[in-house]
Order: structure tokens, then sequence, then C-alpha cells
């Protein structure tokens, strides 16, 4: 290993108290992204991050605007064009903590109660940027930095990313880089260091079904003029058969087929059929036949819809009825495609007697990392260093939209991995750190950015 990475972990480790009341200052920060009153707490989070990034020694470190909240940015190329670019990604926007009246402590001032801090934010997702910080900061001090390191630090990721794209576009030319660690992904259980390769994609599409022109007497025109809910209503349920299955014509014809060894490897994961019963509180599981949970968590695309809203409790047939379909993608579907399935669908089954409009939609596709890149092998090596066993690879259900956006507009691969447990309450009340799998979390990023170092080809010139 060059430089001194025992010193470097020697140094995390007498730091950790200092940074844990670090983090607990940031904790106090409310920055909800959604909150359209947060504007001052949003820039004190910024303020105090390009603070943070400053007193690291980072040469550049400012908050780029963005057409809503700003990304903040900071690099540190002292290490040379011949050693690897790293793009460390987070945000330090924060999911509401309402209702309140659900914590057990105020979200914004953080409390250690047993092994974990109790903050909203703890785990989703400044823990997780502290301990990059707290890696570098270790790194820093042991000796000069073994390699190129630009933060990047969105302030809405919680609202889907929607100026994240705008913002690669624009600063293209400073991002450049060989690949992002994104440490959102969480892992598996405190005993098990987890590496996520694959997360779905996303599509939602805001629908509405109208008929009459107004909320009309359900006595003079019931039976007579068709009901909105009940066409969309029909409309929904027939999304999947019976068994669970997605009916849309062709949306499973580009899916990837799993190889016998992902699905051995898949059911080798510590997630059976009764984990996923536990934690979601349901007597039966339902879905695609033929495929475990953890492989139509991971592997095949689910539609769901998320949110509907028609009528009024006051017998009457209401105007209008709104929905919010949504399908969660995996390699290699397109979301334009399962948009115009979905549009076939709607223009088949949608009755004459009503009308109906689409009023917005987006999507993005499914992401895959390469296992064999240097930027996973070097993560798996400090994994293993710290854990004393390897790490799982895992393909996550969830969607990230800046690992999309990253690929598509730089190229750049994301490794995913992260310090979050699965009972940590993201987005949920008594949100929660775990803080011993937090301080090995940081000692595996120290490690992390010296195997990294060590797995580049030798300079030729030399
Ligand atoms: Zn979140």
């Amino acid at each position: 290993m060059s430089n001194s990475p025992a010193a470097a972990l020697e140094h995390a480790r007498k730091a950790r108290d200092e940074v844990l009341s670090e983090l607990r200052d940031f904790l106090s920060i409310p920055s909800v992204s959604s909150n359209p009153q947060g504007h001052a707490d949003m820039k004190r989070a910024t303020d105090w991050l390009c603070d943070r990034i400053t007193r690291l020694g980072f040469e550049r470190v400012e908050a780029l605007p963005t057409a809503g909240h700003a990304v903040v940015y900071g690099e540190e190329l002292s290490a040379g064009p011949s050693a690897p670019t790293v793009l460390l990604y987070g945000h330090y926007d924060v999911q509401s903590a309402a209702p309140l009246g659900d914590w057990d402590s105020d979200p914004y001032r953080p409390v250690v109660k047993g092994d974990s801090l109790y903050a909203r934010g703890s785990s989703d997702n400044k823990g997780q940027i502290m301990a990059c910080i707290a890696a570098v900061q270790a790194v820093v001090k042991a000796g000069p930095l073994p390699v190129n390191l630009k933060f990047i630090i969105e302030g809405e990721e919680e609202l889907g990313s929607p100026n994240f794209a705008g913002f690669l576009e624009k600063h293209r030319d400073r991002l450049g880089g060989d690949f992002v660690l994104n440490p959102d992904a969480g892992m598996l259980g405190p005993d098990t260091p987890t590496i996520f390769y694959g997360l779905r994609g996303m599509y939602v599409c805001k629908l509405r079904v109208f008929g009459p022109s107004r909320d009309l007497h359900s006595g003079a025109y019931g039976g007579v003029v068709h009901n909105p809910i009940h066409a969309l209503s029909k409309t929904i349920a027939g999304l999947h058969d019976d068994d669970g299955r997605v009916t849309l014509g062709g949306f499973y014809d580009r899916v990837r087929e799993l190889t016998p060894e992902e699905r051995a490897e898949m059911a080798a994961l510590p997630r059976d059929e009764a984990s996923y019963l536990e934690q979601s509180g349901v007597s039966k599981l339902w879905g695609e036949p033929g495929f475990t949970p953890v492989e139509r968590e991971g592997a095949r695309p689910a539609v769901d819809v998320i949110h509907i809203l028609a009528g009024s409790p006051k017998s009457a047939i209401p105007a209008e009825a709104n929905a919010i379909v949504t399908a969660r993608l995996v390699p290699d579907q397109d979301p334009n495609e399962v948009h115009e399935r979905l549009m076939q669908h709607l223009k088949d089954c949608i009755p004459s007697t009503v009308s109906w409009e689409v009023l917005s939609c987006e999507g993005f596709p499914a992401s895959l990392t390469d296992r064999e890149s240097p930027g996973v092998r070097a993560l798996s090596k400090a994994m293993a260093d710290v854990w004393g066993k390897e790490p799982l690879f895992c393909r996550s259900g969830g969607s990230i939209a800046a690992v999309g956006q990253l690929q598509t507009i730089l190229g750049l691969d994301s490794v995913l991995t992260g310090f979050a447990l699965p009972d940590a309450q993201m987005h949920g009340p008594n949100e929660k750190l775990h803080l011993p799998t937090w301080a090995k979390g940081t000692e595996a990023l120290v490690r992390f950015l010296y195997h990294l170092a060590d797995a580049q080809p030798p300079d030729p010139v030399a």
C-alpha cells in the first residue's frame, strides 16, 4: 500500500468523537428540500458543507446554483493525472420529519441511545457524507491524497433530482473522472458488508380520467352517466393478471434474463420469504410467478399505482378521478417504450363514456455496474479487510435518479454502498444511524482510497 494506511486508520479512530459531534451539528439543520419555506435552512446546509470540505484542504470548493437547490462541489486533484479520480456523490437534503408526533425525540436534536444516533438524515444521507469526509480527512492527515477526489453533494435527491441532469450538462467539463462512489444504498446487516451493483429504473405517469363537467347528484344521474372512478378502477385492475404478472403488451420483452449463476447468488442472500413477510407485515406475498422475492425485487420489473384521488362522501358522481401509475424498470427496458405500452393499455381499456389525459410522465432506465471494475474491486477488498469476510453483491429494487443521470450524461458508473441498516427507518419516524457500523464504514472508506491507488497499472513513464 502507498502512503500510510495504518496512520490514516489511527487518525480516523482518534477523530471519531469529534466527527460525531460535527455530524450532530449537520443533522440539526432541517434541510428539507420539499419545504417551500426552507430556503434559509438549505443555504445553511450548503454553507456548512462548503466550510467542512474547505477545512479538508480542498483547493476548489463552492455551492453551484441550479434551477432548484445548489449542488456543493469540492475538488482536490493534487494526486495528478496518472492517479484515479473518484466522484463522491451524496445529498444534503432530507425528507420531511412529519408527523412529528410519531418521533420519540426531536428529529433535529440528534440524540444517542444505545448504539444508535437518532435524527432525520442520520442514515439518509448526512451520516454517509460524514463517513466520506472523515475518511478523506484521515487520509489527508496521514500524507498526500493517493487519488483525486471530487465531492458532488446535491440538495434535491429526495425530490427525485429534478435539476441534477441540468447541473451535470452545465458543468460536464469539470466533472470528469473514473467512477462515482455513492454511499446512499445501505447494507443488509451489521455483519453483512454489501455492494449494490444494480438499481431499478423508474417510470411515473400522472393520469386524469374525467366524465361530467361537474360533480353530479348520484340520485339524478346514477345509472345514467359513467362514473370516472369506475372507469379508472377497471383500467388499474387490468394492469395485472390474477397471478400478479403485468399485462401491458410486450412489457417483459426486453427484460434481461438472470443467468443461473446470478439466480444461485441471489438464493444465497440472507433474504428469504420469511424476512420479506416479517419486514412488510403482510400475511402472504404476491407477485410474478416463477421468481423468488429477491429476484422480483432486484431483477424483475413491477407496476404499481401509488396514489388515487377521486370523489368525496357527498353522494355525487365525481367529475374526475386521478391516479399516479409507476413502474420499476430493469435492464434493458426503455422508459419511453413502457410509456407507449401504458398508453396503448389506456386506449384499449378506458371506455368512450369518459375522457382521459396524461398530466405528466417521466422516467429513467435501470443501471448495472461492472463488478470487475477497479472501483468495485477496491471497495470489495476494503470491506473484506474491515469485516473479515467478502461483501455480498446485491441488486437493489430501489431507484436513484442521479445514478442513471451520471451514467447517461457523464458515462460514469456508480459503485453503490453505504452504512445504513435495513431498520434505519429512513424517511420514517425515529430514523437512526448504527454507530458501530458507521465507524467500520469510515475505516472501509479509508482502506478503499488506498486500495484504489494500488489497483492502478504502473505508470508507463516510470
Ligand atoms: Zn432518501
